[in-house]
């Protein structure tokens, strides 16, 4: 059966925010606390669970690690925002609809597309069928359960990327009883300065974490997986963190996608052949003048806000104005009680400025726990949400404008 999504009042301006991640709800609690006092502007948030999944800390979710209960829609309460849960299955971009699983239509006049990405489980064979993920709060608990049942026996974490690395170490400091080899085609905190590389490797050490560098997995296997060159490497439990990749729907959608799906935008954030379309987050692929954004929660956010704000001026009339962005920082955790943080330059190069160890673990904590309460601090100050470093002379393009 498919019912018509009530909008309230026929006249009402429908924006649909897709995907309560970091970058989809900064969008809706930015965009509803802007709009509050308006009787034309309808917010609906759509996403596939009630509770707010802390992604950034899902590596402690897959080691038994109990994460607070964070409500999305007792955080919308109050901003007039309205929340539907559901699975997104399609999106027809001309009759400007969404569809849910259980058959439900919501009809927006703008999308806000915020459906984020995953771990690439389909490049490599088996995969799908053998290996664990954090590609979801459900994926992570599979795990936990798996490890604690484990007792003893090698686990193998593919992808030697930060999401690689902080799971292997997070999985060696809760189970000391197994072996936890970290393999990828990079040395850990490839991109970092050489102490900070140097530190990565004698925490890992330190930990009992085997690390194998410049290794291609060519397949996983039930009880192991075998590597390009064809040495097999038993394994009782594989984690793939290695590569991501984006939900299909934009592209099937018609929308311009870029070679890994996602969403191509203007300097506005709107898709490049869909304007009513907003981008945001890891499910957009968004160009600066350093290059196209990679996914992270610390641009994320702003993407967010930006379309939100964009919005808000596009509905007053108001020219949009080009999204800008700089990173600042690679914070790394090693376990609970240590890290890494590597500054960066607004381009993502490292700067010679790190931390390591407690205080940089500290910092790490303090970054994955902001997201929750800057939610509620835009709730009541939207413009508490608009500051972020933009990257001075490295997003400073005339043309963007
Ligand atoms: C273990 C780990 C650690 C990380 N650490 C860091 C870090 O320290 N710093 C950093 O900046 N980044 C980090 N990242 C990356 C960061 O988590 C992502 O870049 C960020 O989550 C992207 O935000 P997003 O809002 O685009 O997507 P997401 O946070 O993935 O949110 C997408 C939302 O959409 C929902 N959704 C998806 N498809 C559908 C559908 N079809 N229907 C309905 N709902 C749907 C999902 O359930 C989810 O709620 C880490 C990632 C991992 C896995």
């Amino acid at each position: 059966m498919s019912t018509e999504h009530e909008v309230g009042r026929a006249a009402a301006h429908r924006v649909v925010i897709l995907g309560a991640g970091y970058a989809g709800m900064a969008a809706a609690i930015q965009l509803a606390a802007r709009v509050k006092r308006r009787q034309d502007v309808r917010v609906t948030l759509v996403n596939a669970q009630e509770r707010f999944t802390e992604r950034l800390r899902l590596h402690m979710t897959a080691t038994g690690q109990r994460l607070a209960e964070m409500s999305i829609p007792e955080l919308l309460e109050g901003t007039g925002a309205q929340f539907v849960r559901g699975w997104v299955t399609a999106l027809d971009a001309d009759a400007k609809t969404v569809r849910l699983d259980d058959d439900r239509v919501l009809h927006y006049d703008t999308l806000v597309y915020g459906l984020g990405s995953v771990a690439d489980t389909a490049a490599v064979p088996g995969v799908e069928d053998y290996a664990y993920t954090l590609n979801s709060v459900q994926d992570a608990e599979l795990l936990a359960d798996r490890l604690a049942r484990l007792g003893s026996g090698t686990v193998v974490v593919g992808g030697s990327g930060l999401t690689g690395v902080e799971s292997a170490a997070e999985i060696a400091e809760r189970h000391p009883e197994l072996n936890v080899v970290l393999l990828g085609r990079q040395e850990p905190g490839a991109t970092m300065i050489g102490k900070v590389r140097a530190y990565l490797r004698s925490a890992l050490e330190r930990m009992g974490v085997e690390v194998r560098s410049g290794i291609e997995v060519v397949k996983v296997l039930p009880d192991s997986v075998e590597l390009a060159g064809g040495e097999i490497m038993a394994a009782d439990v594989v984690v793939w963190t290695s590569g991501t990749r984006v939900s299909p729907l934009a592209a099937a959608a018609g929308l311009s996608v870029e070679e890994r799906g996602r969403i191509v935008t203007d300097p506005a954030l709107r898709s490049v052949s869909h304007p009513d379309v907003y981008a945001v987050g890891d499910a957009a692929a968004i160009r600066q003048s350093y290059g196209v954004m990679h996914g992270t929660c610390q641009g994320g956010m702003p993407t967010g806000v930006h379309a939100a704000v964009a919005i808000v001026r596009a509905l007053k009339g108001r020219k949009a104005r080009p999204f800008r962005f700089g990173y600042y920082h690679t914070p790394v955790s090693l376990g609970r009680h240590d890290a890494v943080v590597q500054f960066t330059h607004p381009d993502d190069s490292p700067r010679r400025m790190c931390l390591t160890g407690r205080r940089a673990a500290w910092y790490k904590e303090m970054v994955s726990a902001s997201p929750w309460p800057t939610f509620g601090r835009m709730k009541r100050m939207p413009a508490a949400g608009a500051f972020w470093p933009r990257g001075g002379r490295f997003t400073r393009v005339r043309d963007a404008r």
